[in-house]
């Protein structure tokens, strides 16, 4: 199967730069693949790879390593589009539905990237990653890479949530809880790849784990019908999961696989005590600032300055989006009513998502009758601590039968 991606871009100056080398990043911004994407219109068709056995892999003309056999995989599932009728009139909008990302291995979206990453990292001959994390990009890479048979190291925060700690440590990565924020983690990762001792897979300092978020985006066209809904809400820490999209819809357009041109208004969702994106949106500014003593339940989103903050600003100008943050308290609430609601274990950064859906609603940024995704990123059991809740107790010998009732 031949390969149609062509070489690396600098998202600095836009300089080309070669494929199949161990770069990260070019003039401290992230680099991107592209493609031969009129080749590849040439020699497949939409319906040639939607025909094909669902999944992260049949979009493989559109990622870049070329033989089926390296794959590194899990096993990763399309994930399922599930329409919320009751969620829907809670917020007050017509429709809408939920991308369901939390079936994929390890239990989160991270799986998409980590599958692509760790297939280059081992094509590339690399022996040892290392990343930081804000919890479940550590467990999916950990798993990835106990699969791929490579060296893993994984720095996370000392708080972050139990159940990352624990599935990172059991997939055999070298496992260690530092006395800082993620961005700090990433300065030792950074500084032990220039030491030598390892690759640095950082959240949007190789190019490749945009790519796997990218089938996010292209499972979702297909799914809808080579259309694109009205409006993305997604909850951003790093941001390769809007951007990864975002990537695609580029693509899915310039292949001429869009029913129709428009594409989606792109919300970046954050929580109050980590809202850098926000504010530079506000701000009207390039660049976001460092967020000081930055916290959140949702640790996904407990990210102080993104790395690749230029690029999600710009996509939310683009996309004549939003960046909206959601309140501590209404994290688990609204994850929560999602979960009552329609049994789906939604997880608090995605709770963050409802929260600015129904603001956006309310203030008229989104109209009623919008066709509205939201992507459960996560599952809600690797957040047991956000979710813990006293119930009360049942005593056989003596049945309180009213009480029963009431339930
Ligand atoms: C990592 C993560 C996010 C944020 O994704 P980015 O691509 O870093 O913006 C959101 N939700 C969950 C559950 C995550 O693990």
């Amino acid at each position: 199967m031949p390969c149609f991606a062509t070489h690396l871009e600098s998202t600095f100056d836009q300089s080309r730069l070669p494929l199949h080398q161990t770069q990260t990043t070019h003039g401290d911004r992230p680099i991107v693949v592209r493609y031969d994407l009129a080749a590849l219109r040439r020699l497949v068709s939409r319906d040639q790879l939607a025909a094909r056995p669902p999944g992260f892999w049949k979009w493989r003309e559109l990622l870049p390593h070329a033989k089926d056999e390296d794959a590194v995989s899990l096993g990763e599932n399309a994930t399922p589009l599930l329409d919320c009728p009751r969620l829907a009139a809670r917020i007050g909008l017509r429709r809408l539905r939920i991308k369901d990302e939390s079936l994929l291995p390890t239990g989160s979206f991270k799986a998409r990237g980590m599958a692509m990453a760790v297939t280059m990292a081992k094509a590339l001959g690399i022996t040892h990653l290392a990343a930081p994390t804000a919890g479940n990009a550590g467990g999916a890479l950990a798993a990835y890479a106990a699969r791929a048979g490579i060296r893993c190291t994984v720095l996370m925060p000392q708080d972050t949530p139990i159940v990352n700690q624990i599935e990172t440590a059991a997939y055999g990565a070298h496992t260690f809880l530092v006395d800082g924020l993620i961005h700090q983690c990433g300065a030792i990762v950074k500084e032990g790849a220039a030491r030598g001792l390892w690759f640095d897979m950082s959240t949007m300092k190789e190019p490749y784990r945009l790519e796997g978020k990218k089938t996010m985006g292209l499972e979702l066209c297909e799914q809808m019908g080579w259309r694109l809904p009205d409006a993305i809400f997604y909850p951003t820490g790093g941001g390769t999961g809007l951007l990864g999209m975002w990537k695609a819809f580029s693509e899915l357009q310039q292949l001429g696989w869009l029913d129709e041109e428009r594409r989606p208004r792109m919300f970046a969702c954050q929580a109050e005590g980590c809202a850098p994106v926000v504010r530079a949106f506000a701000a009207g500014s390039d660049v976001a600032e460092l967020v000081e003593n930055a916290h959140t339940s949702a640790s996904g989103l407990r990210v102080p300055k993104p790395f690749a903050d230029r690029m999600i600003l710009a996509c939310l100008r683009e996309s004549n989006g939003r960046a909206i943050a959601a309140k501590e308290g209404e994290l688990r609430s609204w994850a929560e009513t999602a979960m009552a609601l329609e049994g789906i274990a939604v997880c608090p950064e995605t709770g963050a998502c409802l929260a600015a859906l129904q603001q956006c609603v309310r203030n008229g940024t989104t109209p009623r009758d919008s066709d509205v995704v939201v992507f459960n990123t996560g599952a809600a059991q690797k957040y047991v601590e956000a979710f813990a809740v006293e119930l009360p107790r049942l005593q056989r010998a003596a049945l309180d039968w009213d009480l029963l009732a009431r339930g």
